[in-house]
């Protein structure tokens, strides 16, 4: 099942969505999945809350944030090439840190470079959606059982930044530097590979497959929520392939996987 977030008669609303040919389209509307703890990923069709709803291409509909995370869970250097090409060892276990959920921006959006930096990268990732409450997930546990689903995540860098604070937090963390959508979809397979691609202004930048993660999505998500309990609704960032380099004021970024669709944003300058 796939679905998004979208303005829809000036409310916010669910939207089941299905691929109709090389595209997507928004089929019906459907009830809030962060409001029902119950929820559970239901592989197959979604059943549309109204029957009269016309199908909406996704791209042209109002696109939010698909998710409303308590937390954003972000994995540093989880890729042998990325580690390397920032000067950077190997780690031995998972490096964590958080964006705020207000740094999300919908598909479409304008990331803000700001004004203290000089340096703001984008980072292409898969994300995950977790679907159930989760402190202590063990070695026997189901993955599957707690993750709603994938999305597409950019996790905006002001490079500089990063370097010079020692710690990440006002690095990761501006507004619009957590661009994600469009979609959230249960029919990914990331075990089998699952191929991740960043362009800018059309030009590929970034492509890897999740086979390629140094620390899998089990092993993040033991490591994750035996530190803290995971809610419904958070995402989970795995981590950036390498090649990921500077953005300018003017540039179009877009993170893709087949199954998840594109999620493309502009960029600006805070200074006008
Ligand atoms: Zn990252």
């Amino acid at each position: 099942m796939k679905y998004c977030r979208f303005l829809y008669g000036g409310q916010v609303q669910y939207g089941a969505v299905e691929s109709r040919g090389s595209e997507m389209q928004i089929v019906g509307l459907m009830d809030a999945p962060e409001e029902d703890l119950r929820f559970r990923i239901e592989r197959g069709s979604a059943t549309p809350v109204s029957s009269s709803f016309e199908p909406i291409p996704l791209s042209e509909a109002d696109l939010l944030p698909p998710v409303t995370p308590s937390k954003i869970v972000c994995v540093g250097r989880n890729y042998r090439e990325h580690a390397r090409e920032l000067g950077n060892e190997i780690p031995t276990e998972p490096l964590l840190f958080f964006k705020p959920p207000s740094s999300l921006l919908p598909p479409g959006g304008a990331v803000v470079l700001p004004a203290v930096s000089e340096r703001v990268d984008f980072e292409g990732e898969l994300a995950l959606v977790i679907g159930r409450r989760t402190r202590n997930l063990r070695t026997d546990d189901d993955w599957r059982s707690v993750v709603r689903g994938f999305t597409l995540a950019n996790d905006i860098s002001a490079r500089d930044l990063q370097k010079k604070d020692g710690q990440w937090t006002r690095a990761k963390g501006f507004d619009t530097f957590c661009p994600i959508g469009p979609i959230v979809s249960g029919e990914l397979d990331p075990d089998a590979g699952v191929t991740i691609e960043t362009r800018v202004n059309g030009e590929l930048r970034q492509q890897a497959s999740t086979r390629d993660l140094i620390f899998p999505i089990p092993v993040l998500l033991r490591y994750i929520s035996a530190a803290f309990t995971l809610e419904p609704g958070d995402v989970v960032l795995t981590g950036t392939p390498s090649g990921v380099g500077a953005l300018k004021p003017g540039d179009r970024v877009e993170v893709s996987v087949a199954e998840l669709g594109v999620l493309q944003n502009t960029v600006k300058s805070e200074i006008a």
